[in-house]
């Protein structure tokens, strides 16, 4: 085979000179918009997750420019963040430094792959050029409401010394180093994501989305619809009062309101405020006690079904708001702070959780739900039912208690009917180096003050003692830190944190198109035209993070007023994970892992990306292996092979008009039938499917090329359809075979083959017209085809007009298989 590396190199350049893949932002074509998730600029080189993500996606976007889209299909780099940081923390080198020398490293690879981005839209968000427009994001969005600082128990990675937002603590451990999460309580900043949260889950379901990333955005935010109720308290024999002298309220949600009467005990998450509160001073020691040791629980061991109950008594009562009678509050880490209000009613009962509790700590259990009246069912009973010993409200089925009991505690201003979201607002501050600085100035006069638009960027310093302690090391850069007021112009201090990365990915599909704008982050009538972006391709694990924040910013920018649609990402798709050819995770310890590289120098980038292609079910992936890649490379050679018989032959063979040969039906009807699932498979992704149908045409073509009577038109015919549907998996192989056939550069200007539904039909059959009893011409026709096929074939035919010779149809009787009789008049 001549098909090699050199041949990637000729083409790739050639495509460069001739900027085959320039995107034309003015072309009347229909935009198509193909993003794949942006990498990370990592030292070593493209792995196979790169290859697999970016090469088929590719492909797909090339099938799509060859259907006649005007396809955007830009690349770039997630470029701040924690991996560069420790890099340098490791070997000294500045995180820009080996950022700025990765980019340019991957940039070779990614053009090596062949791929059609059109690097003039290129992006890196370390750039000051890029994070001033996330500065100005987070200005807006603080000018909005929907930026804001509070004091919080915040997730704590020790490893990475710096808080992370909840969906990056991942059962319990820290997204990024596995690290165990604690809590700390910390004044940060925050997004206010929970005020989409209705709409973030009321427009899930119109996104053409894997369900299952659906399913995970449902569930992280949480929706649950029930009812707030108000305990006051009681400390040391006195209620409890607020600052302005009004009875002090304890509020609790609930979902199950019809249990209010089997409340039996309050409990208050042990790191609440309100837990302090309550605490008297003969349980001080003890409360104490049971705070230190449940620091180190996860929030994940904590709402754990199975692990037994610990807790402690607060000293202090809550009086029920209907009974007014007085139940003990107690403090355990089964009721987490961030969760709800922090504070739960206990009804032991008939919650399993509350259950356990009470029989551990010897509460009472009071049963006030019953399947049906008069039965005592095993406790806990959990089940909805018919309340029992519960007063006024006994007898009462689950929705009308509820109304009940919420018209009670209303009327009382002690309750109401209420919606909870699990989905806390988004921590956007870390205490890290390489991001970008949040653009505020703390002034001893003025508080916080926002950096005016037009002194964006604040520029993150170059010089500057990175390595964690628990303190922003911008804090520690004197040039950086001390600046004046910009109100006052009193000294001050700037804002030491920075922004969580995943601000930086938030809205980045929405520079590209304008990547070059110094005036604003994109032009609002450009970016209504281009986005939202069509097809986007990444892995599954930022399900509940990238694509929830990204979500949410586009609905914030839109009522920011700066761009005009609701969703970013129209259409998604998660690849799957090649695993190491043992089928486990691929993992430098285990030595399963699979380099591109030597493949590629060895095979081409073309077989290598066939083999991607051909290998996996794009959205399984599987256990990586070499014999399949020898299939495709061997697959490669006989199509070459094909295409030097076909210029060695004589072009001088008379093909004229000829009658089609039952060879010439068989081959046609592979042909077409490989271009209608190509086609169809392609574009759903299924990248295998499609490369067995190209496989099983090369087979047609070979046996046709050896029948007897072969004609020279339909055997080129037939290899040009199979360059072209060959040619988005591998560009520069079917662009060289392309020209060796003498066609004209570049395969990639022509319009993708369509095919011919005739050409399917195998089983035929030749039946009679008749007019008025009289055989007027023969057509042929598939054998299964119903009477009004037949009646519209025959009234198509050309020669219907000379037949009927200016009569008209009264009747049409189709005679299966065999005839059809016009009446005419
Ligand atoms: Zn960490
Ligand atoms: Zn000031």
């Amino acid at each position: 085979m001549t098909y090699s590396v050199e041949i990637d190199r000729k083409w790739q350049k050639k495509w460069e000179e001739s900027e085959l893949y320039k995107f034309d932002p003015s072309s009347n074509k229909e935009k198509l918009y193909c993003l794949e998730m942006f990498s990370y600029p990592s030292g070593a080189n493209l792995h196979l997750g790169h290859w697999y993500n970016y090469s088929l996606t590719d492909s797909w976007s090339r099938m799509k420019r060859m259907q006649g889209y005007n396809v955007f299909h830009p690349m770039g780099f997630d470029a701040f963040g924690l991996p560069a940081e420790n890099y340098a923390i490791k070997t000294g080198i500045h995180p820009q430094d080996s950022t700025l020398a990765n980019i340019k490293t991957m940039e070779k690879q990614l053009r090596e792959m062949g791929a059609t981005y059109d690097w003039d839209y290129e992006l890196a968000t370390c750039m000051p050029d890029y994070y001033r427009w996330n500065q100005l994001i987070f200005l807006r969005l603080l000018e909005k409401g929907l930026a804001y600082r509070k004091n919080a128990p915040v997730n704590w990675c020790p490893k990475c010394s710096t808080v992370l937002a909840n969906e990056q603590v991942v059962d319990g451990a820290c997204e990024r180093c596995g690290t165990e999460v604690s809590k700390k309580n910390m004044t940060q900043w925050f997004f206010a994501i929970t005020k989409y949260a209705q709409e973030l889950l009321d427009c899930l379901p119109e996104l053409d989305w894997p369900e299952k990333t659906k399913k995970i955005q449902t569930h992280w935010i949480g929706r649950s619809e029930g009812s707030l109720v108000s305990f006051h308290c009681e400390k040391n024999g006195q209620t409890l009062l607020t600052e302005d002298g009004s009875l002090r309220k304890l509020d609790v949600f609930t979902t199950r309101v019809d249990t209010l009467m089997g409340v039996t005990y309050v409990v208050v998450a042990p790191e609440s405020e309100i837990c302090d509160t309550l605490t008297t001073d003969e349980q001080k020691q003890a409360v104490l006690a049971y705070q230190d040791l449940t620091k180190k629980a996860t929030d994940i061991d904590r709402m754990s079904t199975t692990r037994e109950k610990t807790g402690v008594f607060t000293g202090s009562y809550a009086i029920h708001p209907i009974t007014g009678e007085k139940v003990p509050i107690w403090a355990s880490d089964y009721v987490i702070a961030g969760y709800g209000t922090g504070i739960v009613m206990a009804v032991p009962a008939h919650d399993e959780r509350d259950f356990e509790f009470a029989k551990k700590f010897g509460l009472p259990i009071v049963r006030v739900i019953a399947s049906s009246a008069d039965v005592a069912d095993e406790l806990p009973f959990c089940a909805k039912g018919i309340l029992v010993n519960s007063g006024e409200f006994t007898g009462l089925d689950f929705s009308h208690a509820i109304k009940a009991l919420i018209d009670t505690l209303s009327a009382m201003n002690m309750g109401e009917l209420k919606i909870n979201y699990r989905l806390r607002d988004w921590l956007i501050s870390r205490q890290r180096y390489w991001g970008t600085p949040i653009p505020v100035v703390h002034c001893p006069h003025c508080g916080i003050v926002p950096v005016p638009e037009d002194q964006l960027p604040v520029l993150l310093p170059y010089d500057v003692e990175f390595r964690p302690d628990g303190e922003s090391p911008l804090a520690k850069c004197e040039s950086f830190i001390n600046t004046t007021c910009p109100k006052c112009f009193a000294s001050a201090k700037r804002e030491a944190d920075t922004m969580d990365t995943f601000v930086d990915s938030s809205w980045y599909e929405l520079r590209y198109p304008d990547v070059k704008n110094t005036a604003e982050p994109f032009s609002k009538e450009l970016i209504n035209r281009m986005c939202p972006v069509d097809k986007y391709v990444g892995g599954p694990e930022h399900a509940a993070m990238h694509l929830l924040y990204a979500r949410f910013i586009c609905k914030a920018l839109r009522d920011l007023g700066m761009l005009d649609f609701d969703e970013p990402f129209k259409s998604l798709v998660h690849q799957g994970i090649i695993l190491g050819p043992d089928g486990n995770r691929m993992s430098k310890s285990k030595g399963n892992t699979v380099a591109p590289d030597a493949y590629i120098s060895k095979y081409g980038s073309d077989v290598f990306r066939t083999y991607l292609a051909f290998g996996f079910a794009y959205t399984d992936g599987g256990p990586w292996n070499d014999s399949g890649l020898q299939a495709i490379a061997k697959f490669a050679g006989r199509v070459e092979r094909l295409i030097e018989d076909i210029t060695s032959i004589k072009i001088n063979v008379k093909c004229g008009k000829h009658e089609r040969s039952q060879a010439d039906k068989d081959l046609l009807y592979v042909m077409h039938n490989t271009i209608r699932a190509v086609t169809q498979d392609t574009d759903r992704f299924q990248f295998n499917t499609s490369i067995a149908r190209l496989m099983e045409l090369l087979t047609a073509i070979g046996k046709y090329q050896s029948s007897s009577e072969y004609h020279m038109d339909l055997l080129s015919e037939a290899a040009n359809t199979l360059l072209l549907l060959y040619a988005p998996y591998a560009p520069h192989f079917c662009e060289e075979m392309w020209e060796t056939l003498g066609n004209t550069y570049s395969i990639f200007n022509q319009p993708w083959p369509t095919y011919d539904p005739s050409a399917l039909i195998q089983d035929t059959v030749e039946i009679a017209v008749q007019i008025n009893g009289q055989i007027k011409f023969k057509l042929t026709i598939a054998t299964d085809l119903d009477a009004d096929s037949v009646e519209s074939l025959v009234r198509a035919d050309p020669f219907l007009p000379t037949a009927l010779a200016g009569k008209s149809i009264v009747k049409f009787i189709y005679v299966k298989g065999r005839l059809a009789n016009i009446v005419a008049k």
